[in-house]
This record gives structure tokens, C-alpha cells and sequence, in this order.
């Protein structure tokens, strides 16, 4: 259907996968409860923490992934969505995901442009 971004897109929908695939494995691994003794409980505890914020941010990457292939479907993939110019096809490759060039993600990265 829309030829220009197959490549984004295959690459999308296969970290799409593995996204989910590690997400069903950190969610299992919440999932599990803790027992054990004090010390036992300490770490754990602090493995959930971690687990907790690897979820967290699986979850953001692959509402990302999501939205890029709905800017794919609406054809309005490859234009940032800051400054409305075309994104390299290097940043692509490396960063399908993404809806900022790589100017606009620097001013974001430093507090300069009001990030989404
Ligand atoms: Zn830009």
C-alpha cells in the first residue's frame, strides 16, 4: 500500500514484537510474588523496582512504535512533527520510532523544545 516506508515499517513491526514478547516476560516476572526473609524481600523489592521502570519504559517505546506506524498509515511518516522537515533516512534507520529530526531532538533533549 504505501511502498515508500515498507523498510520502516517491517522495522517497526518487528521491534513491535519484540517489545511485547519482553513485556509479557517483565510482566510474568511482577507477577511473581516474594517470599524469603528479610534480605530475600530487600532484593526482590528492588528487582520489581527495576522490573517496574523496565516496563514502564517498554510500555512508552512501544506506544511509540505504535504511533509511527499510524503516521506510516496516515502518511505522514518521515516529516517532524516540530519543524515539518523530512527526517534523514540515517535517523530513520536508527530510530524508526521517531517523529523529531535530529535538530528538533537535540533542542528537545536540552529543555529547548516542549516535548510530547
Ligand atoms: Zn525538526
Amino acid at each position: 500500500m504505501i511502498h515508500r516506508w515498507k523498510k520502516y515499517q517491517e522495522l517497526l513491526e518487528a521491534r513491535r514484537r519484540e517489545l511485547c514478547e519482553e513485556l509479557a516476560r517483565k510482566r510474568a516476572q511482577l507477577a511473581i510474588e516474594s517470599g524469603g526473609d528479610m534480605l530475600d524481600r530487600m532484593r526482590s523489592f528492588t528487582e520489581r523496582e527495576l522490573a517496574v521502570r523496565t516496563v514502564n519504559r517498554l510500555t512508552r517505546l512501544l506506544a511509540e512504535v505504535d504511533l509511527a506506524l499510524e503516521r506510516i498509515r496516515d502518511d505522514t511518516y518521515g516529516t517532524c512533527r516540530a519543524c515539518g522537515r523530512p527526517i534523514g533516512a540515517r535517523r530513520l534507520t536508527a530510530v524508526p520510532w521517531c517523529s523529531l529530526c535530529i535538530e528538533c531532538q537535540e533542542a528537545a533533549d536540552r529543555g529547548d523544545l516542549e516535548a510530547a
